[in-house]
């Protein structure tokens, strides 16, 4: 197997940028699970389909028309990078997360990103779930206060419009669906490097996960 690196934490804690980064400087493969989960809800959405609809939705993840090209993330022939990161997708896909179905339909697709020289997985059941085998695993966490901030800029600097109160709320809600849900929930790996990044620079975050790898 690939030396593989997971990095599993609540939304907005800037997994997804330091586990870029730490893929950058590695040289390894990166696997922004998070994505997945939003381009089913996209998928799913624009079918039409109820949020709930499990078998329905289960079998458009199965067979999920996405491409990942260096950075831009492909649905079908049309480039979504920036759509799926809308607060209404990231939302949806905390509820059709939810569903068992539609998580084990997802669970190949996951695992195929593992190749050499190795791979830098970002999720929520990253280290408990998919790659539970993995060198090294981190939680990393921030101040609820502090994810409002990280998304609000990321929002704004994708051109959505977003206020601090809605997504405070927000990110409250999602937190509960990811914590309190029966399959996969979000909890730290058996043996997960614990990593507060409320007050730390993404350099920081970044160098104390590399150093991590390099013990
Ligand atoms: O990380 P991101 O905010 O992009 O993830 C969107 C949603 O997908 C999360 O709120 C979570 O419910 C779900 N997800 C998941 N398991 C993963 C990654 C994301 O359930 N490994």
């Amino acid at each position: 197997t690939n030396p593989t690196i997971t990095i599993d934490g609540p939304t907005a804690s800037g997994k997804g940028t330091v586990a870029q980064l730490v893929a950058k400087a590695l040289g390894f493969h990166y696997l922004d699970s998070g994505a997945l989960y939003r381009l089913t809800a996209l998928s799913a959405l624009r079918h039409q389909l109820a949020l709930d609809d499990e078998a329905a939705i289960a079998q458009l993840a199965l067979n999920l028309p996405c491409r990942f090209v260096g950075e831009q993330i492909f649905l079908e022939q049309e480039e979504v990078g920036n759509i799926i990161r809308a607060e209404e997708i990231g939302n949806a896909a905390s509820k059709i997360a939810v569903l068992p179905a539609v998580r084990a339909a997802l669970l190949q697709l996951q695992k195929n990103f593992s190749a050499p020289p190795g791979l830098v997985a970002d999720g929520r059941d990253m280290g408990t779930v998919i790659f539970p085998d993995a060198e090294v695993k981190i939680y990393l966490t921030a101040s609820v206060a502090a994810r409002a901030e990280r998304r609000f800029k990321q929002l704004i600097s994708k051109g959505f419009s977003a206020n601090i109160q809605d997504l405070l709320q927000d990110l409250t809600e999602r937190d509960a669906r990811d914590l309190n849900r029966s399959t996969a929930p979000l909890k730290p790996a058996e043996g997960a490097f614990m990593l507060d990044t409320s007050d730390l620079t993404i350099q920081q975050a970044v160098e104390l996960v590399l150093k991590q790898y390099e013990q």
